[in-house]
């Protein structure tokens, strides 16, 4: 998912419960996550190659980090374990063809809006779920000047990241769904996150609660 949908994201889903200063935080360890260092040989980070166990534990441990890091007092580290599990969680909605499947399953585009999609809370169960295959040189070719359009056509195979991505609205109508499950499993995460921390008895440190008042 390019940089600006997942700050989007990020940003809806947490209004409300973080303090700007934490927000940046969380964005900023969300976007890290596209550095060159972390995307190539790390499908488990952005949901590529159909590595929804190693997503899913990715995640987990992710999670744990932001447990951990509290306990021990460090709201930063927790707000930036925290970024980049919101990272792999929207990237899975970019990358897999969930939302595809969703939309088939309701009898197509003209049945369904996106208000309506459901989140996949197991990749792991899901049969036909699949997600793109990152291969560096076809993220090169199709950027391309003037030659990026014939590659995609011509060169790019239909399982490839590059052929099945839904990273910005150009990539057709399962964008806005790819936006809204995303957003939505984005704020479950947050609800995930918080009662793992309740049961720690550390919520209170991580959310600002008076953000949270209705
Ligand atoms: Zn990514």
């Amino acid at each position: 998912m390019d940089a600006r949908y997942h700050v989007e994201i990020t940003r809806q889903a947490l209004a409300g419960h973080l303090d700007e200063a934490a927000l940046h935080v969380v964005v900023r360890a969300n976007l890290g996550q596209d550095r060159l260092t972390k995307l190539v040989g790390h499908p488990e980070i952005h949901f590529d190659d159909s590595a929804f166990a190693a997503g899913e534990a990715y995640i987990a441990d992710q999670r744990r980090q932001a447990v951990a890091a509290l306990e021990r007092n460090d709201r930063t580290a927790a707000l930036a374990a925290f970024g980049r599990l919101l990272h792999g969680r929207q990237d899975f909605y970019a990358h897999s063809n969930w939302v595809a499947l969703w939309v088939a399953s309701r009898g197509g585009l003209a049945h369904c809006s996106p208000d309506q999609v459901e989140i996949c809370l197991d990749p792991r169960l899901v049969p036909q779920l699949i997600s793109g295959v990152g291969v560096p040189w076809h993220f090169i070719a199709v950027r391309v000047p003037l030659l990026g359009r014939l590659a995609r056509r011509t060169l790019i195979p239909a399982d490839s990241h590059e052929a099945m991505n839904l990273d910005h609205p150009g990539r057709g109508p399962l964008f806005p769904f790819a936006m809204a499950a995303a957003l939505q499993h984005s704020r479950l995460e947050l609800e995930l996150l918080l009662s793992s921390l309740r049961a720690a008895g550390t919520a209170m440190i991580l959310i600002d609660d008076s953000l949270s008042a209705p």
